[in-house]
């Protein structure tokens, strides 16, 4: 009961964000900004300047040059949702204020949307945050280490049901500390029982690390000496972290909820202001279905 009062403090929003909730005008207004931060620019010619049609729920932008019109949610995660914005940026300011996670129950009641409503918006804005990911790639000092997910203490080489491989992997500044971290379910291909075959780690330099980085060490085997701590101990608080705000997760959306984990670290370590940059995410990322969703949920 104390921990369900906390969170619902946690939630509690200040004046000027109910200030922005208010209206679905204000929260037009917001992504505006979020979508053009330079200001409109047409997406079929770049011209900059557009007339704004008012006519419907939300506003239409028409290129003054070659009158291409395009809404203010075309292309972003919020085209298609039959929600409006107000309970959007409802969700996004609670996903922003909590460092607990909140999952698709908690948010359905939050907001006042349907399970359903609510699982989907949780999983568009984690689509955007794997977006965002995709386009990091770990660079300087690099260091990587095996991990795991689910099943911790097995001491033997069999693979538990419910153990997942992982590689952590983290951008280090001077002092060592990680600045970027990124955190990868290992494909069953790349498996041995639960032993990471060489090309595991060889993938995962492949796909997330900087080609030119040439400080790079990657540990893979479970008790070496020269484990990274530091990476392990991230690992395992993903891992908690996912437990205790999702009650475990499966393996099909997995990588979605280490990718969550992994952006919330990362802006913690930037100091940035969470809000503002997931919505410019969520106007970034382009528009994904829930068939897409259960069909091709993230792998990396
Ligand atoms: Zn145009």
């Amino acid at each position: 009961m104390a921990e369900e009062r906390t969170k619902t403090a946690e939630w509690t929003l200040s004046e000027e964000q109910l200030q922005l909730l208010s209206s679905e005008e204000s929260c037009a207004d917001f992504l505006f900004a979020a979508k053009w931060p330079d200001g409109f620019r047409c997406a079929h010619c770049g011209h900059l300047h557009a007339y704004k049609i008012t006519t419907r729920r939300l506003p239409l932008f028409e290129c003054s040059s070659c009158h291409y019109q395009e809404s203010l949610i075309a292309n972003t995660i919020f085209e298609g949702s039959r929600s409006d914005l107000r309970k959007w940026f409802h969700a996004l300011l609670i996903v922003s204020h909590t460092t607990c996670g909140i999952n698709a129950v908690q948010l359905s009641e939050a907001i006042g949307v349907t399970y359903k409503t609510a699982w989907l918006m949780l999983h568009k804005i984690r689509y955007a945050m794997s977006k965002a990911d995709a386009g990091t790639m770990l660079s300087g000092i690099v260091r990587i280490n095996s991990a795991s997910y689910g099943h911790p203490h097995n001491p033997s080489v069999n693979r538990h049901i419910q153990e997942q491989p992982l590689l952590v992997g983290a951008s280090l500044n001077a002092e060592g500390e990680p600045v970027y971290v990124k955190i990868k379910r290992v494909p069953d291909e790349h498996l041995q029982g639960k032993v990471l075959k060489p090309i595991g780690s060889q993938h995962f330099i492949e796909q997330y690390v900087e080609p030119k980085t040439d400080d790079l060490e990657s540990i893979t085997a479970r008790f070496s000496s020269r484990r990274f701590q530091r990476l392990l101990s991230i690992a395992k608080k993903a891992g908690q972290w996912i437990n205790t705000a999702y009650h475990g997760i499966g393996p099909k959306h997995l990588q979605a909820y280490l990718n969550e984990y992994c952006c919330r670290l990362n802006l913690d370590f930037q100091g940035g202001a969470i809000f503002r940059y997931l919505t410019q995410l969520c106007a970034a990322a382009a528009p994904i279905t829930y068939p897409q969703l259960i069909r091709f949920p993230t792998t990396s």
